[in-house]
Formats: structure tokens, C-alpha cells, sequence
């Protein structure tokens, strides 16, 4: 066996550089430069006895992390948009030797010969191939959602022009602006443009006698969110879908009339459709890995479990993976740590034949927290239906937790290698 200096760094290729992605890598990063990992709160642990000689490749579309549970308030707002969206180069804790980023699309991954194809964003140059080896991946590249759930752009800069256009465009809809879904993504939207514009008129549009009506969760806890968005000054259409947006004619200040399916009519300024729409980014993987819905399929230690060579070498995490609960950025960042663990376990077993002890994800349940403006609702299994101070400083605070997300990553702290 080699001595460690002459170890060929173990490659790791990191498909999506958000919560899950940067978990995975900070925390490994931590284990292989004999550090307790930064997610593990476990006293009685002990950093890892041996280094191990590692290089991490983070492959995501956009040029850097993008803050997404913080985008119900970013298209309102110019300044929180700017903090949510922050270039890998200059994010502290990335800049580390053992950590590199490639800005661009995995198109297609060989599990058998451990190959990523990648189309490289060349600037203004369109695009280059790169055929990246690999020994071990983790595929951490969630969902594909359309705006207004997710961002249309993929740099810093675009996204800033894009919110931009966004905030001008609520800023100057003195008729009023209609959010048409009342899903989490809507009524948060609906909540947050009316905190960050107290004077405008805001409604909601659901097409069900129910707020959330997808989502497995209490009565209750829909029931008091209604409520609240209520109490907020949100109007709430319930029951009736949205049939046709017009140009409203002179009889009325607005620009559009939108008529609803129960006959009803609304005018308004500006329609924001939050309609949720989104699919695994899973095609660049191998079918038999996925679930027929397009999840990836993963043990409980977080390791491909479908039909696929090399299973071992190959790993899930976030909202990409098939597992049970509702996807949670929390829940991401929890299974990119033990996914990280079981990576580092196996290469410690790999150069000094330890046995390995592997991390196993238990089942979750149901469970949600709604920032709504100034206030919160969350349902979780442990506490119940909770409102108010307590639910929303848990969760979001000033910023849609977007502080929250970064201090547990500890994204501002440099990851250095110290030998
Ligand atoms: C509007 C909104 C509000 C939310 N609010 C909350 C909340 O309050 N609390 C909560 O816990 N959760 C919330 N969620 C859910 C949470 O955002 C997700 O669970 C979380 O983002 C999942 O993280 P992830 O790292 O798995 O995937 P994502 O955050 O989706 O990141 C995937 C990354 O992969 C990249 N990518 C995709 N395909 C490729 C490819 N082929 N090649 C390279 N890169 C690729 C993307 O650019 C992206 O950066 C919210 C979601 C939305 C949309």
C-alpha cells in the first residue's frame, strides 16, 4: 500500500452546489483533513485518527450558491436578493485547495468507468465538454423548478437584472398583484410581497377548497395558515381556478382582468403564476438508477440502491433522492453529512482496511414551517402546530434563514488545509 503522501487524491465529483452539495463537501472535506465534520454535534465523537488525501469537484449550472428557500422574498427584494446569491469564489469556505468548481451542466454519468460528461459554461465562448474520472459521486442536484419557485439565471449578474424587473414590476402594480397557487411556494409570495409593499393589493388564487391541498399534512396546520395570510391583509380566493388573463379595458385603472372559473372577476396590475411545477434532474443518470418518477434510488446510508454498476461508489442526497418527508433544505443538508461520513468511511477503509461503521437515514414524516411576512406557521411531529416568534427564529428570522443555512454550513469560515 502506498504511504499517504503518495495516495493519489480520492477524486469526488459533487453534481449541485446548493444545500446539499455543499454539505456533502464541507463536511467531507472536514473528515479527510482530520477534522470532526462541522454537522456532527455528537460530543462523545473524536476526529478521525488518519488524513486522507482528497479532491472535490463541485459541478452546479449557476456560477455560485443560490439561497432558494429565500426566493419568496428575493423577487420583492433587491437587497436580499444580492445576499442570497453568492459566487463560489467567494464563498470562504470553498477556498480550499482540496475544493474546486466548474460552472456548467453533468449531461450523462458512465457509473461503470466512473465518467461525468460535462457541458462547461466557456463564458462567452458558449460551451466545452469535459470528461471528468471519478471515484466516487454524489448526485445532489434537486429538482428543476421554473420561476417563480427558482431563478431563470445562472449568474450572479443575470439574477440580479432579473429581480431587478421583478421588484420594479410589483413596486409599480398599484392595481394590485394576484399569486395564482396556493402551494407553499405561492403563499409565501403572496405573505412576503405584501410585508415588503404593506399599501399593495395582494391575493391568492387556489383552485382547491383547501391551502397546501397536496401536501400531507394536518388540517389544522392549513387551516391556521389560511388564517394568518388572513390576518395579514392577504386576500384569499378559495376554490376557484384561474381561466383567462385580458387586458382590462378602460372602465378601470388595472391592466388585466383575470376571470375565474366560479365567474368571478379580479383585476390587477401583475399575475405571479406559483403554480408548482418541477422535475428530478436526474437525466443524467442511468434509468435503471431512478424510481419510475425520476428519484434517485438510495439505500439508507444514501448509496444507489437501483440497477447500476459500482453502486458503492455512487451516493444520493437532498431533494434528488428518493426518501420519505417533504422536501426540506434541512432534510438535504442532513443527508449530504451522512452521505459525506459514508464516503469517508469507505476510503478509510479502502487505505487502512478499517471496518466501516456507515450512517443510516430513518423514515421522516410530514412536517413544514411557512414564513408568512413578519410571522411563521410550522406543523412538526415534535412540537405540533406552531405559530408566531418561536417557529419563525427557529426558520427564517429577517432573511428567510438565509443567515440560519449559512452560519450551519459555516460557509463565511475558510476551509484552509492546515497540515
Ligand atoms: C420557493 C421555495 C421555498 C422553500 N422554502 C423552504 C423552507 O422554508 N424550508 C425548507 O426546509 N425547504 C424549503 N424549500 C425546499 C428546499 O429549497 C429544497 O428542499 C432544497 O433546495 C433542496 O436542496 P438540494 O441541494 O437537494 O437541491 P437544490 O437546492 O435544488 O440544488 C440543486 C443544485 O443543482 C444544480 N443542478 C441541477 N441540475 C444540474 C446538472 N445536471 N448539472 C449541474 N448542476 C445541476 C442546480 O443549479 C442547483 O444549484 C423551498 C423550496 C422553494 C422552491
Amino acid at each position: 500500500m502506498p504511504g499517504i503522501n503518495e495516495q493519489p487524491p480520492f477524486k469526488v465529483l459533487i453534481v449541485g452546489g446548493s444545500y446539499a452539495g455543499l454539505a456533502a463537501t464541507l463536511n467531507l472535506v472536514d473528515l479527510c483533513q482530520g477534522r470532526k465534520c462541522r454537522f456532527n454535534v455528537d460530543e462523545a465523537d473524536k476526529a478521525p485518527e488518519h488524513k486522507v488525501p482528497v479532491q472535490i469537484t463541485i459541478v452546479d449550472e449557476r456560477d455560485g450558491y443560490f439561497h432558494i428557500i429565500g426566493q419568496p422574498l428575493a423577487i420583492g427584494s433587491n437587497s436580499d436578493a444580492s445576499t442570497f446569491w453568492q459566487k463560489f469564489e467567494d464563498i470562504p469556505a470553498l477556498q480550499s485547495p482540496d475544493i474546486n468548481h466548474i460552472q456548467g451542466q453533468v449531461e450523462s454519468v458512465d457509473c461503470k468507468s466512473r465518467t461525468a460528461r460535462i457541458v462547461q459554461s466557456a463564458g462567452d465562448e458558449g460551451h466545452e465538454i469535459v470528461e471528468q474520472k471519478y471515484d466516487y459521486m454524489v448526485a445532489c442536484s434537486g429538482l428543476r423548478r421554473e420561476w417563480p419557485s427558482a431563478p431563470k439565471s445562472l449568474t450572479r449578474e443575470a439574477y440580479l437584472a432579473e429581480t431587478a424587473e421583478s421588484v420594479q414590476t410589483i413596486e409599480n402594480a398599484a392595481a394590485g398583484v394576484v399569486v395564482v397557487g396556493g402551494g407553499a411556494v405561492g403563499i409565501e409570495i403572496a405573505a412576503e410581497i405584501k410585508m415588503l409593499q404593506p399599501q399593495l393589493k395582494v391575493t391568492l388564487v387556489h383552485s382547491r377548497q383547501q391551502l397546501l391541498s397536496s401536501e400531507d399534512l394536518p388540517v389544522e396546520f392549513k387551516d391556521k395558515t389560511l388564517e394568518m395570510l388572513r390576518e395579514s391583509n392577504v386576500e384569499v380566493v378559495m376554490g376557484a381556478r384561474l381561466q383567462e388573463t385580458v387586458p382590462a379595458d378602460d372602465s378601470t385603472s388595472a391592466k388585466l382582468r383575470l376571470k375565474l372559473s366560479d365567474g368571478r372577476e379580479l383585476f390587477a396590475d401583475h399575475v405571479i403564476n406559483a403554480v408548482s411545477r418541477f422535475t428530478p434532474t436526474s437525466s443524467y443518470l442511468p434509468k435503471d438508477a431512478c424510481d419510475p418518477e425520476g428519484y434517485v434510488r438510495i439505500t439508507p446510508g444514501l448509496q444507489f440502491s437501483g440497477d447500476v454498476p459500482n453502486k458503492e461508489f455512487h451516493y444520493a442526497a437532498g431533494d434528488l433522492a428518493c426518501w420519505s418527508g417533504i422536501k426540506r433544505g434541512g432534510a438535504a443538508m442532513h443527508q449530504a453529512h451522512f452521505a459525506a461520513v459514508n464516503i469517508h468511511q469507505r476510503m478509510l477503509a479502502h487505505l487502512y482496511k478499517t471496518e466501516p461503521k456507515f450512517n443510516e437515514l430513518v423514515e421522516v414524516a410530514p412536517m413544514m414551517a411557512l414564513a408568512l411576512g413578519k410571522t411563521a406557521v410550522g406543523y412538526f411531529p415534535t412540537m405540533g402546530l406552531t405559530v408566531g416568534d418561536t417557529i419563525r427564529n427557529m426558520f427564517f428570522n429577517e432573511d428567510l434563514g438565509y443567515g440560519i443555512c449559512w452560519r450551519w454550513m459555516r460557509l463565511g469560515e475558510p476551509t484552509a488545509y492546515k497540515p
